[in-house]
């Protein structure tokens, strides 16, 4: 006879932390190694070697005989860690895609042991106190009305739909979406998604909308009209003209969103927020704190000036919010997401915040601006690169001289498929540039010494 199979640990209840405690040990173990495998930003040797390596650390990914929690663990974290592009190294500064704080990624380990889900009270009854006083504190970051709001979305493309659909369902479906071709894909798209006429893109051959030519455009566009700003490109980190555009938009009629992803975070800076002055005209606002905000995805956020407008997304489920448990006291908490089941990713802001408070997330954004700064100041001194302008958030675009945009391209693959550095691209100007995302807090002088010398090593060959 075969012995019974185990039952294994569960993560929460009396003894779950105890599980879990041997179990993290192992975790943490295989991060450090898998870290010190790769060696660098990115594993060498690209996709082909990366996918080798990782079907031959995992064999059968469903073995019919499990192998228990701790070789699972030691193999899985591993293999991820040894195969990450990592954001917490310096040289991975390719995408708004940042390196999380310890503390945050800490509270989310609490979050998958406790498992709250937001549909309902019963699920979630600190939790979703918790996520009320978060979504009150940040919508009063950027609104300065009586009663602002926010809800928590999967991110900035989630964030778009629902600013869409809320307008959608203020104006009707014959609703026009007006953005700069420097809009983030995920305007168009929710346009898409939503049955609205296709959006309206606006030329912006300098990196961001003219609030003459959204003038112009609004006059010969019928009504109603979304004008959708970005504050923080995604390409280039730039700023619309945010009270200009709010200008032409109340001339016209047309209602403000204000794609603030990347951007947003600026306003928790009391030295970088007079660069969002005009955000607060906006009717929504799209944030995202897993960019300029340390955590680890999901972070998202869609604000808006006052809770009445969130009302179109009302929902009752009897299982979920029947209405006599509303009336009773169960807070109802339905309408605070198009999702269903929803993870509290509020608990590891919320932890963050307390963590830093005010002063040390003001300093981590100034920081890394800073930081951005410095490195134009370096590209600019170079006589082997061109800088194609300071840098607005913490965004920096330049190219070795001479060079062309093929050569560039191949230098960025280069790059990655040698495992030592991750850049991004992006074209500006008719041209192709590329693109360093500056996040993280703890990049130094040296580490971009370092960038530009593995730039100068690949350049010159
Ligand atoms: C990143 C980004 C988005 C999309 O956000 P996700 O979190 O990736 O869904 C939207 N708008 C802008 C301006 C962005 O930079």
């Amino acid at each position: 006879m075969t012995a019974p199979l185990p039952t294994p640990p569960l993560a929460g209840g009396r003894g779950g932390a105890d599980a879990l405690r041997p179990l993290l040990d192992t975790v943490l173990t295989a991060l450090r190694t898998g870290a010190a495998d790769r060696g660098g930003p990115l594993p060498a040797g690209g996709p082909d070697a990366t996918a080798a390596r990782v079907r031959a650390a995992l064999g059968d990914v469903f073995p019919a005989h499990g192998t228990g929690g701790h070789e699972a663990l030691a193999t899985l974290v591993h293999t991820l860690a040894a195969g990450a592009a990592d954001p917490a190294d310096p040289l991975c500064a390719a995408h708004l895609h940042c390196p999380p704080l310890a503390v945050a990624a800490a509270a989310d380990l609490a979050v998958s042991a406790l498992n709250p889900s937001l549909d309902s009270w019963d699920q979630a009854p600190a939790a979703s106190v918790v996520e009320e006083l978060l979504t009150t504190a940040l919508a009063a970051e950027l609104y300065p009305t009586p009663r602002p709001d926010a809800l928590l979305t999967t991110g900035g493309t989630e964030a778009n739909q629902l600013a869409l659909l809320l307008a959608r369902e203020r104006h009707g479906p014959r609703l026009t979406v007006v953005h700069g071709a420097n809009a983030h894909h995920s305007i168009p798209r929710a346009a898409w998604l939503l049955g609205l006429p296709p959006a309206h893109a606006l030329p912006t051959p300098t990196g961001t909308l003219d609030p003459a030519t959204l003038d112009t455009a609004l006059t010969t566009t019928p009504g109603p009209v979304l004008v959708t700003a970005t504050a923080g490109t995604t390409d280039a980190g730039l700023i619309d003209p945010l009270p200009a555009l709010a200008d032409v938009c109340d001339h016209h009629g047309a209602e403000l969103h204000v794609d603030a992803a990347y951007g947003g975070t600026l306003a928790l800076s009391p030295r970088h927020r007079p660069r969002l002055t005009g955000l607060e005209r906006a009717r929504s606002i799209t944030l995202d704190l897993h960019k300029l905000g340390w955590q680890p995805v999901a972070a998202g956020l869609l604000a808006v000036p006052d809770t009445r407008l969130l009302a179109p997304l009302a929902h009752q489920a009897d299982y979920l919010n029947a209405t006599d448990d509303t009336e009773a006291g169960l807070p109802d908490l339905l309408g605070r997401s198009l999702r269903t089941t929803r993870r509290p990713d509020a608990v590891k802001i919320a932890t963050t915040l307390r963590a830093l408070g005010r002063d040390g997330l003001a300093h981590l954004i100034d920081r890394t601006c800073a930081t951005a700064e410095y490195f134009a100041d370096l590209l600019d001194a170079h006589p082997g690169f061109e800088l194609h302008a300071r840098p607005t958030l913490t965004t920096v675009l330049f190219r070795p001289t001479p060079t062309d945009d093929d050569r560039l391209a191949t230098l960025r693959r280069t790059l990655l498929q040698d495992g030592t550095a991750v850049l991004g691209r992006a074209t500006a100007d008719g041209r192709l540039w590329l693109k360093a995302t500056l996040l993280n807090p703890h990049t130094t002088a040296g580490d971009l010494d370092t960038l530009i010398a593995h730039l100068e090593g690949r350049t010159h060959r």
